[in-house]
């Protein structure tokens, strides 16, 4: 089999190289280990993805959910829930993870790329200092936003920076999350059960103009004066821990997500606003699509442009569904509607809606490409308005086989099961049989063919 060379060890480079090494690749995956003591939030959704994967270190790292409590537009929830992580022990676990899963692991600083359709080859940097070159026939370019990008970004987004510090002696008294919006941007602060905490203020970052500021601190503090949830977080005897650290946080697509060679999983494919807290979810996701892209490619030639498109389509689709939506959150805070920061952000990337399937297009079955048994391959799925890429199985039923089955029968004789709730659930199914045929069923994606 041959060899892919792996480019980063976040969530897409270890996700991505543990399912390439299930595969029958020899797998080598070189980072730079993180050293900055960095704390995200993990939404419940990844789980799934991570132990898929067989990050079994990482996702013992995680604890209990803790309460998230939001502060938007002069009103307070608190109903969702996040898993508080620091990124340097989840980052070294899921490393470790693809390590006792037959990745090679090397530790090194990539200082040179280059990649054709029949090889690649790598320059790095190893711990020592020794310079070294690997190569390889496929490379999975997985460096976050430090993945060279610059004249080749199709989409870009607001100008985003977050300032982010860690302080001791908090006033929390348990362990949460609160997010609050004010006039310049909005804080997110994690607070633990030992009154420790850790503070992230995002605000305009056009040309830079934080990042050139060589005394962060005071300019750190006069924003935290102008947010009364974080004061009353930290409290009178809170106590900075750390230098105000600057990551930037604008959104991009790239503009090849997939090329000669290449494929740009997580991050360096795509950059999300971190409002929306789904980053490591779609570089997750990201590494589990990428696996069957690259078997495809490499396997099966002759449909290696399906393969492609399908990663194109899905980068495309999940970038722009979480800008929407993103654009949708920052409209509901209507306060300083008419300030830079918010302003800006309600009018991108564009006026369709986030959820947009058409009215009369749904529900109905449709031949899409979809990952099966390690490949890309096309076949009939079910799209709903809340699904809008598709759904094949329910709890491992195929839909449509199902749909075909029901429909040929006088009367309903199925055995009860999750798929059959889910087709009642989206008004596939009434009580006594299905509300439109599978005919109508497909018909719904011809005339969304001729009308397209
Ligand atoms: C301010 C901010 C807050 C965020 N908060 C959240 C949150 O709460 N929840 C959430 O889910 N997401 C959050 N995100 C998004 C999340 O951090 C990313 O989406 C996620 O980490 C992407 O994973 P990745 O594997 O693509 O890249 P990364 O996690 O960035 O990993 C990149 C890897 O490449 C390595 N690397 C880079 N350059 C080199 C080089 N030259 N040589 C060798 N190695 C290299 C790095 O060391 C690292 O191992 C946030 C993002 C920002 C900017």
């Amino acid at each position: 089999m041959e060899n892919v060379i792996v480019l980063g060890g976040g969530p897409a480079g270890c996700v991505s190289a543990l399912h390439l090494s299930r595969l029958g690749y020899q797998v080598h995956l070189i980072a730079q280990h993180r050293t900055s003591v960095i704390i995200e939030g993990l939404s419940i959704r990844v789980l799934e993805g991570l132990k898929n994967a067989g990050c079994v270190r990482a996702v013992a790292l995680l604890g209990d959910p803790v309460p998230r409590t939001a502060s938007w537009n002069g009103a307070t929830s608190d109903a969702n829930t996040e898993q508080l992580l620091s990124r340097r022990e989840f980052d070294a676990a899921l490393l470790a993870d693809a390590q006792a899963s037959g990745v090679a692991v090397t530790e090194g600083r990539i200082v040179n790329v280059r990649s054709t359709a029949e090889e690649c080859r790598v320059q790095f940097v190893r711990l020592g200092g020794a310079y070294s070159e690997m190569r390889g026939h496929f490379l999975v370019e997985a460096r976050g936003r430090r993945a060279p990008r610059s004249r080749a970004v199709a989409t870009r987004g607001c100008p985003g920076l977050a300032l982010s510090r860690r302080f001791e002696n908090c006033a929390i008294s348990h362990a949460g999350t609160w997010i609050a919006s004010f006039p310049k941007g909005w804080a997110w602060f994690a607070g633990d059960d030992e009154s420790g905490g850790s503070l992230q203020i995002i605000v305009d970052g056009a040309r830079g103009s934080w990042a050139r500021h060589s005394n962060l601190t005071p300019l750190f503090d006069a924003l935290i004066d102008q947010i009364p949830e974080i004061q009353q977080c930290l409290g009178k005897n809170a106590r900075a821990i750390s230098p105000v650290l600057v990551r930037e946080s604008t959104p991009y697509l790239h503009e090849k997500p997939i090329s000669e060679g290449v494929i740009r999983v997580g991050d360096a494919a795509f950059g999300i606003d971190p409002l929306s807290g789904h980053g490591m979810f779609e570089a997750v996701g990201a590494g589990m699509a990428a696996a069957p892209v690259v078997h495809t490619i490499l396997q099966r030639p002759r449909v290696a442009e399906l393969a492609r498109d399908f990663y194109r389509t899905r980068a495309r689709e999940a970038f722009l569904r979480h800008a929407r939506v993103g654009r949708d959150f920052y409209r509901s805070e209507q306060r300083w509607s008419d300030l830079s920061y918010w302003q800006t952000r309600r009018d991108w990337p564009d006026e369709v809606p986030a959820h947009a399937v058409p009215a009369g297009q749904v529900p109905r079955i449709q031949r899409t490409a979809v990952i099966e048994n390690g490949f890309i391959e096309r076949r009939e799925v079910v799209v709903t308005a809340n699904q809008p890429r598709g759904v094949r199985f329910i709890e491992g039923t195929p839909l449509v086989p199902l749909i075909d089955l029901i429909d040929g029968q006088e009367s309903v004789d199925v055995k009860e099961g999750m798929a059959l709730n889910w087709l009642r659930a989206q008004h596939i199914m009434g009580p006594d049989g299905l509300t439109v045929s599978a005919a109508q069923l497909r018909d719904n994606c011809t005339v969304r063919r001729r009308t397209e």
